[in-house]
C-alpha cells in the first residue's frame, strides 16, 4: 500500500464531516454524495483521488474534461458531472461525455440538449442551475422563472429534470439560498439538490443537499481560479 495521500486524507475528513451532519440533521446515512471538483487540477491529483476510491467528479469545461477522462476510461464506476457554464454548441459533446449536466439554464441549451439526446440515444441526468442571488454575472434561471422553465422543459423539450443546482453569492449567508433552492425543488417534485462548496458544504447538508461540490477542501487552494 502506498502511504495515504493528503488528498485521500482530505476526502476521508470531508466524508466523515458529512456523515456527522447527516446524523445530526436526521438525514439517512449516505444521503449526500461528495462530488470532487476536478477543474484545473494536475493529473497526479486526480489519480490520487481515484486511488482513494473517489468516483464522482465535477468538471467546468467540456474540453478539459474530455482530455482528462479519455486517458482514464478504464476506471470503473466513474460518474462525471458538468458543473460549469455550457455553450449550446458544446451540447452534443457534453451529452456524449457526462452522466449528469447540472447547468441547464435556458431554452436554447434545452433545445440543443434535446436534439443531442435524441441523436445519441443517451440521456444524462439534468439539473437546472438557479441564480438564487440574481447576480447579473452568474448563470442560472432567476428564482421567479424557475417554475415556468421546469414546465417548459417537460412540455416543450421532453426533458425531465432531476433537480436543481445553485452557487450562492460569495458575500451572503448561504443558508437562505439553500433553503430557497430546496423550496423550488420541493414544489416541483424534484429530488436532487446540488449545493454547497468547500466553505459552506456542511450548511448545505443541513439544508437538504444531495450533492456537495468540493474543490479546495479536497485538493487545497487553487493557484488560480478558473470558471
Ligand atoms: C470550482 C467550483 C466548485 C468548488 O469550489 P471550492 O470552493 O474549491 O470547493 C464547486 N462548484 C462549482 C460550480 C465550481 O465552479
Amino acid at each position: 500500500m502506498a502511504q495515504t495521500s493528503c488528498i485521500a486524507q482530505a476526502l476521508t475528513d470531508a466524508r466523515s464531516r458529512i456523515a456527522k451532519v447527516e446524523r445530526v440533521a436526521g438525514r439517512p446515512a449516505g444521503a449526500v454524495t461528495l462530488t470532487c471538483v476536478a477543474k484545473s487540477q494536475p493529473p497526479e491529483a486526480i489519480d490520487q483521488a481515484l486511488a482513494a476510491g473517489q468516483r464522482v467528479f465535477g468538471e467546468n469545461r467540456v474540453q478539459e474534461a474530455q482530455s482528462r477522462w479519455a486517458a482514464r476510461q478504464e476506471v470503473d464506476g466513474l460518474q462525471l458531472r458538468m458543473i460549469g457554464a455550457l455553450q449550446s454548441n458544446k451540447a452534443s459533446e457534453a451529452v456524449a461525455l457526462f452522466d449528469v449536466i447540472e447547468t441547464l439554464d435556458r431554452p436554447s441549451l434545452a433545445r440543443a440538449l434535446a436534439v443531442a439526446v435524441q441523436k445519441q440515444g443517451r440521456s444524462p441526468e439534468l439539473l437546472i442551475q438557479v441564480n438564487t442571488g440574481a447576480e447579473p454575472q452568474k448563470a442560472g434561471v432567476r428564482t421567479g422563472e424557475a417554475d415556468a422553465f421546469i414546465t417548459t422543459l417537460r412540455r416543450d423539450y421532453g426533458l425531465l429534470p432531476a433537480g436543481l443546482m445553485c452557487i450562492p453569492p460569495a458575500q451572503e449567508e448561504p443558508a437562505m439560498h439553500f433553503a430557497l433552492l430546496r423550496r423550488i425543488a420541493d414544489r416541483n417534485g424534484l429530488g436532487a439538490l446540488s449545493m454547497g462548496m468547500s466553505d459552506d458544504y456542511l450548511t448545505a447538508v443541513r439544508f437538504g443537499a444531495t450533492h456537495v461540490r468540493l474543490g479546495s477542501a479536497v485538493f487545497g487552494p487553487r493557484s488560480h481560479v478558473v470558471g
